[in-house]
């Protein structure tokens, strides 16, 4: 496996190769739901890449950019015993120069759910992945549906930039009990991990009231709620896949989508029904 930390040298070792290519990014504390990305870029390429960077540019001002958790040496066991062929792990200054021309998420899409919370964080987001993928230039990119607002924005930008990649989205890992794997979930006290439960717990409710013919957005959000009570909700949201507003959940294309805080770390989860 190879180390590579600049875009220049990962770049130049790259056009060596002519296979097709598949590029995980990721910031690094990788879990279960990195590597089943990582899998799957596995078994559909011949050659894979997986950055770790963690990018300033979409951490907000207070945010937890400096205690995010950084585990170079045990990513890259990692990185190896998945079957990674190249981890490109560059620093802060290698990606950004002073004046720099950016990406802006888009206005609407971009500043609702998390981006209301984090205004300007996807603007971070979309900027470092057009880097990304112009570096490594990959047949496929895999991103978690985890991150469902992110994928969406990530597959809008693909799509209205013309760029030619294809952006392979994969289901969310969680733990036995539920609870989504997530760099974060390291920030969780006992108690909090065990708080931190009522997220996924809400989205099976949600699944189940639609299992039993509840359709109405609002009377699911309700309930939904009404179990979240306990932690600090940021936002509860049914809505289409292509997140436009519905009335009602339509079977194969709607997306719940949950941000709680718990304590101070901010969780994300939702469930595709
Ligand atoms: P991150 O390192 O948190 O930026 O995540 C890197 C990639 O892994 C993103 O595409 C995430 O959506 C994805 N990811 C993070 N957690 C999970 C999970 N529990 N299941 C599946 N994919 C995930």
């Amino acid at each position: 496996m190879k180390i590579i930390s600049t875009p220049s040298e990962l770049k130049n070792y790259l056009k060596e190769h002519k296979q097709s290519i598949g590029f995980v990014p990721t910031m690094g504390a990788l879990h279960e739901g990195h590597i089943t990305l990582i899998k799957k870029a596995r078994a559909e390429n011949e050659l894979v890449v997986v950055s770790i960077f963690v990018n300033p540019t979409q951490f907000l001002q207070g945010e937890d950019l400096d205690k995010y958790p950084r585990r170079d040496e045990a990513d890259k066991k990692i990185c190896e015993l998945s079957g990674v062929d190249v981890v490109f792990l560059p620093q802060a200054e290698d990606m950004y120069q002073k004046d720099e021309v950016s990406i802006l998420a888009p206005k609407v899409r971009g500043y609702v759910l998390e981006g209301h919370s984090r205004p300007g964080h996807f603007s971070g987001v979309l900027t470092v992945v057009m880097k990304l993928l112009n570096i490594v230039n990959p047949s496929r990119a895999y991103f978690g549906k985890k991150d469902a607002q992110q994928l969406n924005l990530i597959k809008l930008m693909v799509e209205q930039m013309f760029m030619d990649v294809e952006i392979v989205a994969v289901d969310t890992v969680r733990e036995k009990d539920g609870l989504a794997l997530s760099s974060r979930n390291i920030y969780l006290s006992p108690q909090q991990r065990q708080d931190a439960l009522k997220i996924s717990e809400s989205l099976y409710l949600a699944s189940k009231l639609v299992s039993k013919k509840v359709w109405d957005v609002q009377e699911i959000k309700t309930q939904m709620r009404e179990l979240l009570k306990p932690l600090d909700v940021e936002y509860v949201e049914i809505l289409s896949r292509d997140f436009d507003n519905i009335k009602e959940v339509i079977l194969g294309h709607t997306v719940i989508l949950v941000e709680a805080k718990v304590g101070e770390t901010r969780l994300l989860d939702n469930i595709w029904l």
